[in-house]
C-alpha cells in the first residue's frame, strides 16, 4: 500500500463535472489499495477572478486583505471534492491550510513554507479518510495567526511539500496537459510529450516560464527527493516523471528555506574572449557562433549586454586549451562583421583576456530571493574582487574575476554562505589544480547539473516568459562594490533581478573607467525600480536609467547541452533566420537564454523549438 499526494489543477476541477470525476479517480486510488492526501487549486479560473474584484476598489490592494481573498478559492472546492467523494462512498475531510498547520513565513502573497504538521493528517489518513487540503495557503505561527499565500500557481508547492512532510512514495500533479512537453503547447500545438525529465532541466524550465510546474515545487522535490509526475486528470496516460537523486535525512524545519546555496564552485581553467562593437541587428550572433561551433569549440558562458548606439558587446569565455582556436575564429570574424554593416563606423575589436577565473554560487533555495546575488557581489567587495562579468540563472550566479583574486573569492564566499569545504570540496582541486566545488559537507544533493537522462537530444525543452522588463544603467563606475550596491538596493526593496549582464566595454569618464549594467526583472516592478533606481542614480552620479517593457524572453533548456559544441549557434541561427534581434544574451551550463522585443516572442519560440526538431507528430488540443 502506498501513500500518494495528488494534487489537481483549477481547470481540473473547473465545473462540478470535472469534480465529480477527481472523486472517480480519487476514489478508484483509494480502492487499488492507497492511502490519499488531495491537495486542490481554486475551481477553473477563480483566483483571477477575485484578483480583478479586488482590483476594481483598489489598484494597489492591502496584500494581508488580498490573502484573506484569494485563499478563498481553494476553500471552495476542498468542500465540494469532498462532498463527492462522500456521495460515492468515500469518507473525506478537507481541511484548509491553517487546520493542517501549513506553517509559512508571514510574507503576505509570497510566503515560503517552514514546516507542515502532520499529526492531524496522519491521524486522519490512518482513519481511512480521504484528507482534501487546500493548495496555496499557509498561516504564519509568528504573532497572532495570519492567513498568507504562497504566489500564484502555489498549489504544486503545497501539494509536493506535503509530500515530503508526509514521506509518501510519491506525487501525482493532474492537469490539463498530458505531461511535461517540449514547450507549451498552447503556442506550439506539435510540442511534444518526454517521458521523463531531470528536476535540474524542470527547475530551469519552470523558473523561465514554463507554468506546469511552480519551480517552488521542483525545488522541493529536488532537495527531499519526492518523486513527482505530471499527468493529465482527462486520461490514464503516464505522464511525465521528474527525476532526482535521493537525497539522504535533510531536515524538514525551515523547509523552503533552510539554505539558499548548496555550494561555491570555480574553475581557473577559464579565458574570456570578447567582440567590442560588433553590429546591433539579426545574424551577428548566429555567425560568430556558428563559425565557433564549425571549428569545434566548446563555449560555456555567452554574455551580450544591451546595446550602446548601434553596436553590441559579446563575450563569452572558453578552457584555456583552446582559447587559440576561439581567438583566431573571433579575429577572423571581426572585419567581415564591420563591413557588413557600417564600413565607416568605429572597428570591431576583439578582446582576450587570459587570468581570469570563474567562480559560482548555486542552489535552488536563490530563486525569488534576491538577497542572495546582492550578498554574494557584496562578499567579493568587501575582499577587494572586481567582477568583470556576471551571468545568472535562477540557481545560479557565476562572476567572472581575476584568476590571482579567486582563493581570496571562494574562502570569502565560504564564509559567507557558511559552505564548508567537504569530501567534494577537495575533488577537482586536488586532482586538476584548476576547477573544483566546495560544497556543504553534509549536502547530498549533485553539485554540477546531474547527468543528462539517457538517449535524450541535447535540449529538452524552450521556454518563453513574457512577464520581464528589462533595466539598464549606464556608465556605473568599474570598481568593486557597484554591484553590490545596486543588487543590494534591490533587495532591500524585494525586487528579484533575473538575468544580470555587465556590458564589457568599458569608458573612461571624469577618469573613472564605467561600465553599463543590465538585467531583467518581473514587469510588475519594472516602473518602481526605474523610480528607485533613478533617484539613487542622480544621487551617485551613474548614468542613465533605462527601462523597456516590451521585452520577452526565450530560453532552451537540457543538461546534454554540456560540452556540445554548435548549440548556441542553432538557437542564434534559428532566430537570425526570422530576422529577430538579440538583444541580451545570458546562459549558465544547462541554458541559454535570449531577450528578443516582446512582439517577436512566440515566434522566436516556434523558430527555436522547430529547430531543434522538437516537434511530434500529434497536435495537442489543451482542454478548454
Ligand atoms: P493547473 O491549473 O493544472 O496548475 P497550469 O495552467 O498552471 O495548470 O499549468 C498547465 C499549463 O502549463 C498548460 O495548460 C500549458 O499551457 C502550460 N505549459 C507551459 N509550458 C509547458 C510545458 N513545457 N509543458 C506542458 N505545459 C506547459
Ligand atoms: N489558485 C492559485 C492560482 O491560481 C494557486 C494555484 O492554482 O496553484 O494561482
Ligand atoms: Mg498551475
Amino acid at each position: 500500500m502506498a501513500l500518494i499526494v495528488q494534487k489537481y489543477g483549477g481547470t481540473s476541477v473547473g465545473s462540478v463535472e470535472r469534480i465529480q470525476a477527481v472523486a472517480q479517480r480519487v476514489y478508484k486510488t483509494v480502492k487499488a489499495g492507497n492511502s490519499l492526501v488531495v491537495v486542490v487549486s481554486a475551481m477553473g479560473k477563480t483566483t483571477d477572478g477575485l484578483v480583478k474584484l479586488a482590483n476594481e476598489i483598489s489598484p494597489n490592494p492591502n496584500r494581508r486583505e488580498m490573502d484573506m481573498l484569494l485563499s478563498t478559492g481553494e476553500q471552495v472546492t476542498i468542500a465540494l471534492l469532498s462532498m463527492a467523494l462522500q456521495e460515492l462512498g468515500q469518507p473525506a475531510i478537507s481541511m484548509t491550510g491553517a487546520q493542517v498547520g501549513i506553517v509559512t513565513e508571514a510574507e503576505h502573497s509570497r510566503a515560503r513554507i517552514l514546516h507542515i504538521e502532520t499529526t492531524r493528517l496522519s491521524r486522519h489518513i490512518n482513519e481511512g479518510k480521504v484528507v482534501v487540503v487546500a493548495g496555496f495557503q499557509g498561516t504564519s505561527s509568528v504573532g497572532e495567526m495570519e492567513i498568507t499565500t504562497l504566489g500564484r500557481g502555489g498549489s504544486d508547492t503545497s501539494a509536493v511539500a506535503i509530500a515530503a512532510a508526509l514521506k509518501a512514495n510519491f506525487c501525482e500533479i493532474y492537469t490539463d496537459v498530458p505531461g511535461i512537453l517540449t514547450t507549451d503547447p498552447r503556442l506550439v500545438a506539435e510540442a511534444q510529450l518526454m517521458d521523463a525529465i531531470t528536476c535540474d532541466e524542470m527547475l530551469e524550465l519552470a523558473s523561465l516560464g514554463a507554468k506546469v510546474l511552480h519551480p517552488r515545487a521542483v525545488e522541493i522535490a529536488r532537495n527531499y527527493g519526492v518523486p513527482l509526475v505530471v499527468r493529465s486528470s482527462w486520461t490514464d496516460q503516464p505522464g511525465t516523471w521528474v527525476t532526482s537523486a535521493k537525497p539522504q535525512g535533510r531536515s524538514l524545519i525551515n523547509l523552503e528555506i533552510a539554505r539558499p546555496v548548496d555550494a561555491v564552485e570555480f574553475d581557473t581553467d577559464q579565458a574570456k574572449v570578447a567582440l567590442l562593437r560588433v553590429p546591433d541587428k539579426p545574424g551577428v550572433a548566429a555567425r560568430l557562433f556558428g563559425e565557433i561551433s564549425r571549428q569545434k569549440v566548446d563555449v560555456d558562458l555567452i554574455i551580450q549586454s544591451v546595446h550602446e548606439g548601434n553596436s553590441n558587446d559579446i563575450a563569452f569565455t572558453v578552457t584555456t586549451p583552446i582559447l587559440k582556436r576561439a581567438e583566431a575564429v573571433a579575429t577572423a570574424i571581426a572585419p567581415a562583421l564591420r563591413s557588413q554593416s557600417n564600413p565607416k563606423s568605429e572597428e570591431a575589436e576583439v578582446m582576450v583576456e587570459h587570468n581570469i577565473a570563474k567562480v559560482s554560487i548555486a542552489g535552488a533555495g536563490m530563486i525569488g530571493r534576491p538577497g542572495v546575488a546582492a550578498k554574494m557581489f557584496a562578499t567579493l567587495a568587501e575582499a577587494g574582487v572586481n567582477i568583470q562579468m556576471i551571468s545568472t540563472s535562477e540557481v545560479k550566479v557565476s562572476c567572472v574575476v581575476d584568476a590571482n583574486q579567486c582563493d581570496r573569492a571562494v574562502s570569502a564566499l565560504r564564509t559567507a554562505f557558511e559552505i564548508e569545504a567537504g569530501e567534494q570540496g577537495s575533488r577537482g582541486a586536488g586532482e586538476q589544480g584548476s576547477r573544483g566545488e566546495v560544497a556543504v559537507s553534509f549536502s547530498p544533493l549533485p553539485l554540477r547539473p546531474s547527468a543528462p537522462l539517457p538517449n535524450c537530444p541535447p535540449v529538452r525543452g524552450v521556454a518563453l516568459d513574457l512577464n520581464q522588463a528589462r533595466l539598464a544603467i549606464r556608465q556605473l563606475p568599474d570598481r568593486p562594490g557597484m554591484a553590490a550596491k545596486l543588487f543590494g538596493l534591490l533587495a532591500q526593496h524585494n525586487i528579484s533581478v533575473d538575468m544580470i549582464i555587465q556590458s564589457q566595454r568599458c569608458r573612461v569618464i571624469d577618469g573613472v573607467p564605467r561600465r553599463d549594467i543590465a538585467f531583467t526583472v518581473s514587469r510588475i516592478d519594472g516602473e518602481n525600480a526605474k523610480k528607485m533606481l533613478t533617484q539613487i542614480a542622480a544621487e551617485l552620479g551613474w548614468g542613465e536609467v533605462v527601462l523597456d517593457s516590451a521585452i520577452a524572453k526565450v530560453s532552451i533548456v537540457g543538461a546534454g547541452m554540456l560540452g556540445q559544441p554548435g548549440v548556441a549557434a542553432k538557437m542564434f541561427e534559428a532566430l537570425a533566420q526570422q530576422q529577430i534581434n538579440i538583444q541580451m544574451i545570458a546562459t549558465s551550463e544547462i541554458k541559454i537564454s535570449c531577450v528578443v522585443a516582446q512582439e517577436q516572442g512566440v515566434k522566436a519560440l516556434q523558430a527555436i523549438h522547430a529547430a531543434f526538431e522538437l516537434a511530434g507528430s500529434e497536435k495537442f488540443v489543451v482542454p478548454a
